[in-house]
């Protein structure tokens, strides 16, 4: 694989806004002023969140110069812009970030001391942003940094979720959702647009008229209103020559729609509305994957849609006169499928609002619109029911029909009499409950699909829409996912980025190819060593998390292996608490001791009506408490599991890990970014054939990570050929049969020895879908290869440096390079030179 540049670095030095033009002494005093005049406290009575929003503000003001300067610049060069249109966005704390990219840490540190303050005290006043559930959340905010980072004039556009993910308690083992109210004192980072609410109309019912030259003139008529409310986010690249923003919509009420209640008198009626109108907005729905068929999520869906189309064609109207020129100036993508309904919203504006023809708004659309697909699993593929679609948005069900009644025209010209054919393509699935496929409407409506790694490309190709792929083959491309080096490298791993940047320079904070510097050095005992203090730093601050959050006491000098991320069948969590039976059984039943000392750390949360996942962790926690409290067992291997798995977490969980479990059953995760910021801050993989992991394995060499298992052909066959029996290997293997029983005697849950028999025959008896046992034995012997190599803390330590040295590739820069060369078709925006002032 190439290991592409971003095509511009972020210039480090501003004309205006110099990192010297901030001293201590104005910093302190910018502090203080928001103190008293924007909280109306006095310094020393300033609790930890009023000393978090103080500095916060003070940190807002830099923001928000540099915002201005850079909506100045694009006013004047009028580039083209890029709108990324997302249901999520996992930002995490804000405060450090901004902080680093605009290169004032360390003052603000100084200034901070200088008060008697720690810094790291009021960092813990920030509530998290979890505007997301995972993965698909975490790309979009890496995304944002990677746009302002090179200059690429990008919005993200999101929903300003009142309730964030629910934070996770662990209660007896078992996971307990609480509320996360993060805006109940409101956001210092979050700047309210009143101005420019938007007005969104919903339900009502269609009018079939003629217009006065006698072509079918449908009217929307008796809709209900709600109003979206833009609350801006800014977003600022490292260096803080560009400050972008994330523009997140809040749902009110509509005024005047109320006050004609009101007006009729029945004022219970009139509030009742209001409150169902802000009910919108209130909460993210908590599963990874998708929650189609509720009416609430619809609507949310098309409240972003709506809300962001206004604003896109507001702002372009501004300076242009015809919609001409709308799809060289405007690119919008679609982050999964959520936002789908932007192609039949576009065509309702141009074709409704701006009386296009519809051959000419269809071009607009599909050259302004891309998407990119995120799953493959078919639980996650979104429909939705066309009595509902007909019953909030009645006016976008007639447009996709009519958008499907042109594709299937086309089809067929391409393939006569093909009837099976129309019947998979139709954006319309027939059936009992007819239902919109918004895969196949976002397909349509976009000029360009991709996927998230070589892999997933392949597989959506050859075999989530392959009728797709032969139709419009140049459609489809990969962009393999990436993770922003200044959040996951140079903030996560203060240590280690110091330790490289004194090794090689600053540069690859913004060109993260460049760590390939590196390479020399892993033979190098100096640097090994040096490389090895900082592991171990890191691993003691998170004995130190694991020993107040669990009460476990672990030794930094284990090998930390790390499974961290959503609990979900298909990630296989369970495949390794099999694997940690088995270690388990081997010590107190074989008398065999393990190669290395183990601490086994799983995080993560199931959705709330996830009844597996939430059993598994149970299970992983009742694994824990049995193991933990053996003494045959003590100092050899440990099992916690640390609650509520958020950014922050992950932040001080990445850099102690030595290995990194990236488990899935081949063909099921997309891409994966955790694997990404593991192998970036010297972590092991141990992993599948799946996903970007595979693209790990190129770039940092097999003899550098650990994988094993199946790989999707062998799974498709097996699966076909009906070839799978996992009785066989149970039966076989008496390791397996071994482990396998304990789920069924009840072992690890003497209280209630029926807990765990579900696993038992949905494995041994329900086919395992997953194809646990088919891995198992194949993953328990690189577990052994593993803990061998670890044995040589030289020849791992020299793999590690060797994993940082070459995952360059996996920098959210490269992907956003790539979208902007091969997708959007934006460039960097630079001021004009004769505009400096
Ligand atoms: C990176 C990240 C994820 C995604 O992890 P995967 O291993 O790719 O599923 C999920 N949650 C958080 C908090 C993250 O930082």
């Amino acid at each position: 694989m190439s290991n592409r540049r971003p095509e511009q670095q972020a210039r480090l030095t501003s004309k205006k806004h110099s990192d010297v033009a901030l001293t201590v002494p104005a910093f302190l005093d910018t502090i203080r002023y928001h103190a008293r005049y924007s909280l109306g406290k006095r310094w020393g009575l300033c609790s930890g969140r009023e000393l978090f929003t103080a500095v916060a503000l003070a940190v807002r003001d830099a923001l928000i110069d540099r915002m201005l300067e850079t909506e100045d610049r694009y006013q004047q060069t009028d580039p083209k812009r890029v709108h990324y249109l997302s249901m999520e966005y996992l930002l995490g704390r804000s405060l450090k970030n901004n902080l680093s990219n605009l290169r004032m840490l360390d003052l603000c540190r100084d200034a901070l001391r200088k008060m008697g303050v720690d810094f790291e005290e009021v960092m813990e006043g920030e509530c998290e942003a979890a505007l997301g559930n995972g993965g698909l959340g975490r790309l979009a905010a890496c995304f944002l940094d990677s746009l302002a980072t090179m200059g690429m004039p990008g919005y993200g556009y999101g929903l300003n979720y009142e309730y964030g993910l629910f934070k996770q308690d662990i209660d007896n083992g078992y996971q307990k959702e609480k509320p996360d109210n993060w805006l109940i004192h409101g956001s210092p980072w979050q700047i309210e647009r009143p101005d420019e609410a938007c007005i969104v109309p919903l339900y009502g019912r269609i009018e079939h008229g003629i217009d006065r030259a006698g072509q079918y003139n449908p009217m929307w008529m008796d809709w209900k209103i709600i109003v979206g409310v833009p609350h801006d986010m800014p977003i600022v690249g490292f260096g803080g020559q560009t400050v972008n923003v994330l523009r997140v919509y809040s749902a009110r009420s509509s005024a005047e729609f109320d006050m004609q209640i009101f007006n009729e008198g029945d004022y219970l009626k009139a509030v009742e509305q209001q409150i169902a109108s802000e009910t919108i907005s209130k909460v993210l729905y908590p599963s990874d994957l998708v929650e189609a068929g509720r009416e609430l999520r619809l609507v949310q869906e098309y409240l972003l849609v709506a809300c962001t189309l206004r604003d896109i064609v507001r702002r372009y109207e501004k300076s242009h006169a015809t919609f001409d020129q709308f799809a060289s100036k405007v690119a919008i993508h679609l982050n999964d499928t959520h936002p789908a309904l932007a192609v039949a919203e576009l065509m309702r504006i141009l074709v409704d609002e701006h009386a296009q023809p519809w051959e000419k708004a269809w071009e607009t659309t599909q050259a302004t619109l891309s998407y990119t697909n995120h799953t493959l699993m078919p639980e996650a593929l979104e429909k939705w029911s066309v009595s509902l679609l007909e019953y909030v948005l009645p006016r976008h069900l007639q447009i996709i029909y009519e958008v499907n009644h042109r594709f299937l025209a086309q089809v067929a010209s391409v393939w006569p009499d093909d009837h099976e054919r129309l019947r998979r393509m139709s954006l319309i699935e027939e059936g009992e409950q007819k239902a919109v496929r918004m895969v196949n409407l976002a397909l349509v409506g976009s000029h360009s699909t991709n996927g998230v790694s070589a892999l997933h490309t392949q597989i959506v190709k050859t075999s989530l829409v392959p009728d797709f792929y032969q139709l419009w083959p140049e459609k489809f491309n990969t962009k393999t996912n990436g993770v922003t080096p200044r959040r996951w490298l140079l903030q996560a791993n203060p240590l280690l980025a110091d330790l490289i940047t004194s090794t090689i320079g600053s540069d690859w904070i913004t060109d993260l190819g460049k760590l390939r510097a590196l390479e020399p050095y892993a033979q190098d005992p100096d640097f090994q060593q040096a490389f090895m203090m900082v592991r171990r730093s890191s691993k003691t601050l998170l004995t130190q998390i694991i020993y107040d959050r669990c009460r476990v006491a672990v030794s930094p000098d284990a090998l930390f292996d790390v499974h961290v991320k959503r609990i979900h069948e298909y990630k296989r969590q369970l495949l390794n608490v099999m694997q940690i039976i088995h270690q388990y059984l081997r010590m107190i039943q074989d008398g065999i001791t393990p190669p290395v000392p183990r601490v086994y750390i799983f995080a993560g949360k199931a959705a709330p009506g996830y009844w597996a996942a939430k059993q598994i962790i149970k299970l992983i926690t009742s694994v824990g408490q049995v193991i933990n409290a053996d003494p045959r067992v003590q100092g050899l291997i440990k099992v916690v599991f640390l609650p509520d798995y958020r950014v922050s977490l992950a932040e001080q969980i990445v850099p102690a890990t030595d290995v990194s479990e990236q488990i899935s059953m081949a063909g099921t995760e997309a891409s994966g970014t955790g694997n990404m910021k593991f192998a970036m801050n010297g972590a092991l993989t141990i992993g599948t054939h799946d996903g970007a992991t595979i693209e790990i394995m190129d770039e940092v060499g097999q003899e550098n990570i650990f994988l094993f298992g199946l790989q999707v052909e062998e799974i498709r066959q097996m699966r076909a050929g009906g070839s799978y029996h996992p009785r066989t290997y149970y039966h076989r293997n008496p390791d397996i049969r071994r482990l396998m029983d304990t789920f069924a005697s009840g072992l690890f849950c003497p209280d209630e020895p029926s807990r765990f028999r579900w696993i038992y025959e949905s494995v041994l008896d329900r086919g395992d879908p997953y194809f646990h046992l088919a891995d198992l034995e194949s993953y328990i012997e690189t577990q052994e290869r593993v803990a061998q190599a670890f044995k040589d803390p030289v020849g791992w330590t020299c793999k590690a440096i060797l994993n940082v040295a070459r995952t360059g590739k996996f920098s959210s820069d490269r992907a956003i390079a790539e979208y902007a060369r091969e997708i959007w078709n934006i460039k960097p925006s630079s001021s004009p030179p004769d505009a400096t002032g």
